[in-house]
């Protein structure tokens, strides 16, 4: 049984054996969750990435994919990169968004992992509405099939929280 917690919060705070961080597919930086855990983590998980992508991702990580590397200086012990789709109003991506959630969990359970802290992945820069990335976060790890034992959604304001505190009291 996967437990899920709701957190209001920074995840860079938070002490799990794994921190997801909602990447771009270049797994080079950005801004929001991910430039928070560059900064935080240092230099270590931006070479671990850059490894990644000589060795493995030359056109970088697709879409709805994840992969692991060091959490550096924070309080974990992976990072797993993931790339949220852009939400779009002429297509449904919701399956990709979907897809970010299993495969984050299918490469915790390869790494042993028992707790995993989530941000809303795509629901900031990548603009998907948070009640409806909340729907599908909230769905898709209850149905998963993962040794996990606790999932924690991290939400960063309130607006965040409260969406996502709404989908797990609905269930
Ligand atoms: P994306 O590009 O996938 O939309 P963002 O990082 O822009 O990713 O935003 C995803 C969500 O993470 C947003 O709800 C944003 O407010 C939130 N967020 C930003 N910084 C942090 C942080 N340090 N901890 C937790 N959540 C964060």
């Amino acid at each position: 049984m996967t437990t899920i917690t709701l957190v209001r919060g920074d995840i860079t705070d938070q002490s799990v054996d794994a921190i997801v961080n909602a990447a771009n597919s270049s797994l080079l930086g950005g801004g929001g969750v991910d430039g928070a855990i560059h900064r935080r983590g240092g230099p270590e998980i931006l070479e671990d990435c850059r490894r990644l992508r000589a060795s493995h991702y030359g056109k970088g990580l697709p879409t709805g994919r994840a992969v692991a590397t060091t959490a550096g200086a924070l309080d974990a012990r992976w990072v797993i990169h993931t790339v949220g789709p852009v939400f779009a109003e002429e297509e449904d991506r919701s399956e990709l968004l979907a897809s970010c959630y299993r495969e984050s969990l299918r490469v915790a359970d390869e790494l042993d992992a028992r707790t995993v802290a989530f941000p809303a992945v795509s629901a900031g820069i990548y603009g998907w509405p948070m009640d409806d990335a909340a729907r599908i976060a909230v769905e898709t790890v209850s149905a998963a099939r993962t040794s996990v034992e606790e999932v924690r959604f991290v939400l960063f304001d309130e607006q965040a929280y409260d969406a996502f505190t709404r989908q797990v009291r609905s269930r």
